[in-house]
């Protein structure tokens, strides 16, 4: 029997989550802020979804599927990620027509499943938060989807980024660049990796993404694909770096990107980390252009720009940049206890208190004052109300101002009917004590 969870995968913990909290709810209100509307689609997806978009002589389809067949002899996998599903949605609901938006702009946050060999920043359900706009081909849009996705890690408060381009251009561009690429490695076929091998002919711009060492000494001299680009394909990429520099981003050029998926077109991009530790997981986002996936899955032609980012590599870099993120939860009023007589009143304090929208807590164990005490500290509580025997006979309760260590007794119906004025009373006073 085996009580753990599976291999590459994690319990995400209070005390971390919150942090994702943080993290997907900067993103919402950012994204938001730039009119991308929320779409969730299924964590599975028929298996030909992902193959057909993502495209089979890729690592993702060819080896890190969690497929399987359902009791329907349906064959469907566990989606590695965002893009495909999306498209799907959008043909499937005919999002292109004309009572929608144009560009149509969703993102999505959520679990992806890859079977890779876990390390660190690299999971087999893993966490990405991205987004998709649809219908737009102006390089304007590649340059303000980058430039959001640069705002928000700026808005997280992680500095130490490098933005990286390329272009894989259009049709006419890969097919040019496909025919030098295969004449280039060609001499050099029983040098390269078996993987390389066998994709040299199908689909050679894969041997430029592959990780063996045994191809990156020949990606490093590879013909760039920049010297292939159609005219048009030129056109569209001094576009987009023209309109990067109106923005005053800076960026640099890698003609030797190729990313892991097939869809691509035109614009590509990643956000690198140069935070240290981060190692071969060092891009925290990438995405592009895809200008002929909505048509591939029985759609209209319609171009289209995303992105996606890691989560947990987004965590990696914001620890290695030992950024602190500001707590999302506050406590404001802790209620101590003492005595088992106070239970009910007790309980009916923290009721009123949450009844008014405020976040309230209380000891439920019988501890000593001192423990309770210290709860609320921890907790970070603003007002502790106190309530023993005495109390309870005489029909109030204490309240105290843990900034100021002010105290004041209220009558428990103060509490159970006014307790909003009760918490304006208390952080006057200590506001008065701050000055
Ligand atoms: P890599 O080259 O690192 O394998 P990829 O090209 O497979 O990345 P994409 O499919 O473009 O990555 O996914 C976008 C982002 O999602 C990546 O930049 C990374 O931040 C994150 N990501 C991808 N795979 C994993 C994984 N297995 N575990 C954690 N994060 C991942
Ligand atoms: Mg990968």
């Amino acid at each position: 029997m085996n009580f753990q969870r599976p291999k590459g995968t994690n319990d995400i913990l209070p005390g971390v989550s919150e942090k994702w909290q943080f993290i997907e709810e900067t993103a919402r209100l950012l994204f938001r802020d730039y009119q991308y509307q929320e779409i969730r689609t299924p964590i599975f997806e028929h298996y030909e979804v992902i193959s057909r978009s993502v495209g089979d002589t890729t690592d993702i389809v060819s080896k890190e599927m969690y497929d399987f067949y359902d009791k329907g002899e349906r064959h469907v996998t566990l989606r590695p990620e965002g893009t495909a599903p999306i498209v799907r949605a959008y043909v499937e609901n005919k999002l292109y027509g004309p009572e929608f938006p144009k560009p149509y702009k969703m993102f999505y946050t959520g679990p992806m499943f890859r079977y890779e060999r876990p390390q660190k920043g690299r999971l087999r359900q893993f966490h990405q938060i991205g987004v998709e706009a649809f219908g737009s081909a102006n390089p304007a849009t590649d340059v303000e989807t980058m430039a959001m996705a640069l705002d928000f890690f700026k808005q997280l408060g992680i500095q130490q980024i490098r933005l990286v381009i390329n272009s894989l251009g259009d049709k006419e561009t890969r097919q040019a660049y496909r025919e030098a690429l295969i004449a280039y490695l060609e001499p050099h076929f029983a040098e390269l990796s078996e993987d390389s091998q066998r994709r040299l002919h199908e689909n050679p711009l894969r041997v430029l993404d592959s990780k063996d060492k045994r191809d990156k000494q020949f990606v490093a001299e590879a013909p760039s694909i920049l010297d292939y680009l159609s005219e048009a394909a030129k056109v569209h990429f001094e576009a987009v770096k023209e309109m990067l520099d109106a923005l005053e981003i800076s960026y640099e050029v890698d003609s030797n990107m190729v990313r892991g998926l097939d869809y691509y077109t035109h614009t590509i991009f990643e956000i690198m980390s140069d935070a240290p530790g981060m190692g071969a997981q060092a891009t925290i986002c990438a995405g592009g252009r895809y200008d002929h996936l909505v048509e591939e899955l029985g759609g209209e032609p319609t171009p289209a720009f995303g992105f996606a980012m890691g989560v947990e590599r987004i965590l990696l870099t914001l620890e290695s940049e030992e950024v602190v993120l500001p707590a999302l939860n506050e406590l404001d009023a802790y209620v101590v206890s003492l005595g088992e007589e106070t239970n009910v009143a007790a309980l009916k304090v923290v009721q009123a208190i949450r009844n008014f929208g405020f976040s309230a807590d209380r000891d439920v164990m019988g501890r000593k004052a001192k423990a309770q005490f210290k709860s609320a500290d921890k907790a970070g509580a603003k007002l502790v109300l106190t309530i023993g025997g005495n109390e309870l006979e005489q029909g109030i309760i204490n309240v105290k101002g843990m900034a100021s260590r002010q105290e004041k007794a209220f009558s428990l119906t103060d509490i159970y009917e006014h307790f909003d004025d009760v918490y304006d009373e208390m952080t006057m006073m200590m506001m008065d004590s701050e000055d």
